[in-house]
């Protein structure tokens, strides 16, 4: 079997990738020659991932799969949540968007948030959703140096290190993606 991930996203390609069995090919959007931005323009996150597996099996053909994620905190009513990306600003920049939340969540003693991954699967002519949630804390400074996005300041519950301190394996262990993820392998398992 043979699967496009619709992503641009270095990140997500790799710890997705990391989960991903042997018998399944993954293709990435450059090796379908999708070179152009997808658009994610729905108001939530199951929209915007299936928003985008539909746009690369209306435009190109494949069976593919598409992530959405979002970071909901609680003390701001579930903000940035579905506008994570853009938080801060158009320029999409993760040191804005972790400097504006830090900034935001200030005033707040609750500090929980969770990681939502919606996974949007379009495979012969049927679509098919996966979640993972993650639930822990806004820490109030930058902890590490790996992963991306909001992983410096995200720290899962029962741990003592933020996503950016751990290695891709604990992330994807516990973590939203890797969740949804592995939903994604179960179900493909069960049908092949
Ligand atoms: P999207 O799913 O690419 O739209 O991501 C929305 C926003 O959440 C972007 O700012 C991403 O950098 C961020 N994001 C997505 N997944 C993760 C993650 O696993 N850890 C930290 N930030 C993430």
């Amino acid at each position: 079997m043979q699967l496009v991930f619709a992503t641009n996203n270095a990140n997500k390609l790799k710890e997705v990738q990391a989960l991903i069995p042997e018998h399944i090919k993954l293709l990435s959007l450059k090796d379908i020659n999708c070179l152009e931005d997808i658009p994610e323009t729905q108001d939530t996150i199951e929209g915007n991932a299936l928003q985008k597996a539909a746009y690369v099996k209306t435009h190109y053909g494949y069976d593919c799969f598409a992530d959405d994620t979002g970071l909901e905190v609680n003390a701001l009513d579930g903000a940035p949540g579905v506008y994570a990306a853009r938080y801060a600003g158009p320029q999409r920049a993760a040191s804005d968007n972790m400097a504006l939340l830090l900034e935001n969540l200030k005033p707040h003693t609750d500090r929980t948030a969770q990681f939502k991954t919606v996974i949007a699967l379009s495979l012969q002519g049927q679509t098919h959703q996966f979640t993972g949630l993650c639930k822990g804390e806004i820490t109030t400074s930058l902890q590490g140096d790996k992963g991306f996005g909001y992983d410096p300041i995200f720290k899962p519950h029962g741990f003592e290190t933020t996503f950016a301190e751990m290695e891709l394996v604990q992330k994807n262990t516990i973590g939203h993606r890797g969740k949804a993820t592995a939903q994604l392998i179960a179900f493909l398992n069960k049908i092949s």
